[in-house]
């Protein structure tokens, strides 16, 4: 919570005399306020790191809700702060003088077999979405969790297993229904308004977006999983999986990883209070080929193999994220090759004793359909670079966060060397400055929003406006700057 959002006076009278009270008159959905009995529970984010204090909460029941809000807010003064689950609670630096606009309830799932493709309310979460998809045979350009919304991940880029085929996320978004800050429900494609169109597609558009249209694909079988070995072996892994993608097609999306399980029952016993190294892997085509891609990291006698045949639907559970609300911090760093001298560094950064305040450190194979100039899109279309480094904590208690955040920190820095200057805005847990996470599109980017939203009504993740590069990471917009004093 930031000294300011303490401060934070609560819902007030406009400068009319209207109060925000009224607003919850004209919603079919909910207003809570402070002081509610359910004040935390609207207010709550999944990042449970995020201690959002907004001015009042909206909890949507449909597109008329978000423009009354949006409506409301003008009047009142007040910004509006979209927000589906709340993955992503810690890139908004402050919550003061804002609504945050819940739209989990708008989570209707249309799928049109004809076109392949999905129109998602903007509360849609992945494991709905390509269960629904998969009962036609199609898969989704999906998230490697199940509880992360598709609207968030979507607009934020979004990197999953069928990165290499299919690209990012952001590039299978074929229209949006959005409300603007002025309150007016828009149809937003390629033809109107692609000015917005493009800035919303792993940019930032300040606007509520209602809903989306995916593309979806025809994929209905993959074989996907992981293997495991113990952590004595990470250096020898690490290099083996590097030689390895370099001759896989890009039909093959896979990452390796250092993964400390805690000793709590809610991991089951072969994992249980045990480090490992770890390949996952998700491979489009028949289970021969499969196979003989796979025997080089066989080869290696892992200790641990679940790669089997699935529907895409179950790619959600390869990587296996927490699917309750969490508290986690990690950092990113996307670089620019995999050379075995970054993967040394990568080893020895997740062998460092401070490693051990960490669950997993991973680094993604990117190329294929990511590299730039291959896939057409907007603001962001592409990663500049040949993996991302994300090295995540799970912080059980407020003592707990300095070392992660310090762990988290001491990994990127030790792969700093080798990062490329571009950023990647899903896997960035504070808000980060714009040129790094938007390169040369970020002027675009801020003369569109000038355009559409002149009064910064529409609060959106990591913003436009946030910290410059070079500040200390957290400082000025953290939710919890307070804790790295
Ligand atoms: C456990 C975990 C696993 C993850 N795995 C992956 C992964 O594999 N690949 C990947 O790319 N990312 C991953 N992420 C990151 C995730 O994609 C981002 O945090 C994403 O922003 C979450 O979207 P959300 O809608 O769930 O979150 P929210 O916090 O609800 O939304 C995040 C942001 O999206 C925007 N947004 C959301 N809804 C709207 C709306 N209706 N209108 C306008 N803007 C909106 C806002 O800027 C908002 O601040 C993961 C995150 C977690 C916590």
């Amino acid at each position: 919570m930031t000294p300011s959002d303490s401060a934070s006076p609560g819902p007030g009278a406009a400068p009319s005399g209207e109060r925000i009270e009224r607003l919850g008159e004209q919603l079919a959905g909910r207003l809570v306020l402070p002081g509610d009995p359910d004040w935390d529970d609207a207010r709550g984010a999944w990042q449970l790191l995020a201690d959002q204090q907004p001015a009042a909460v909206v909890i949507a029941a449909g597109e008329q809700d978000v423009i009354a809000t949006v409506v409301a807010a003008r009047r009142l003064d007040l910004a509006v702060a979209p927000q589906g689950t709340g993955h992503a609670g810690g890139t908004i630096p402050s919550m003061r003088d804002t609504i945050l606009l819940r739209t989990g309830a708008l989570d209707t799932i249309d799928i049109d077999p004809e076109t392949e493709r999905v129109r998602v309310g903007a509360g849609a979460v992945w494991s709905d979405v390509v269960e629904a998809a998969a009962g036609y045979g199609l898969a989704a350009v999906a998230g490697m969790s199940p509880s992360v919304g598709v609207a968030g991940f979507s607009l934020g880029g979004g990197l999953g297993w069928l990165a290499r085929s299919h690209g990012l996320a952001a590039n299978s978004i074929r229209s949006l229904d959005v409300v603007d800050a002025r309150g007016r429900p828009l149809r937003v494609d390629h033809a109107r308004h692609a000015d917005l169109f493009w800035a919303a597609r792993g940019g930032v558009a300040p606007v509520v977006v209602t809903a989306l249209e995916l593309q979806l694909y025809p994929i209905d079988r993959v074989r996907a999983g992981g293997l495991l070995w113990p952590l004595e072996r990470a250096r020898e892994i690490a290099h083996a999986w590097r030689e390895w993608i370099g001759s896989v097609p890009d039909t093959v999306t896979s990452l390796v990883r250092v993964l400390r399980y805690p000793p709590i029952p809610e991991i089951p016993e072969p994992l249980r209070g045990r480090a490992f190294v770890g390949v996952e892997v998700a491979i489009q085509g028949d289970a021969d080929s499969a196979a003989a891609l796979l025997e080089p990291l066989r080869d290696l006698a892992p200790e641990i193999d679940s790669v089997r045949t699935m529907s895409p639907a179950k790619l959600a559970t390869v990587h296996g994220d927490p699917e309750q609300p969490s508290p986690a911090y990690g950092e990113s760093t996307v670089v620019r090759e995999i050379t075995a001298e970054t993967v040394d560094a990568l080893v020895d950064a997740a062998l460092a004793p401070s490693s051990d305040a960490l669950l997993s450190i991973e680094l993604r194979h990117l190329g294929g359909m990511l590299t730039p100039g291959r896939a057409d899109g907007g603001a962001v279309s592409s990663i500049p670079g040949a993996g991302v480094v994300y090295a995540v904590g799970i912080v059980p208690s407020p003592e707990a966060e300095r070392p992660v955040r310090a762990a988290a920190s001491a990994v990127t820095g030790r792969i700093a060397p080798y990062a490329s200057a571009v950023g990647v805005k899903n896997f960035s847990d504070d808000p980060q400055p714009a040129e790094e996470l938007y390169g040369e599109a970020t002027e675009r980017l801020r003369a569109t929003a000038e355009h559409w939203d002149p009064e910064r009504r529409i609060r959106i993740g990591h913003p436009l406006d946030g910290p410059r590069s070079g500040a200390a990471p957290g400082a000025e917009s953290s939710t919890r700057p307070e804790m790295l004093d």
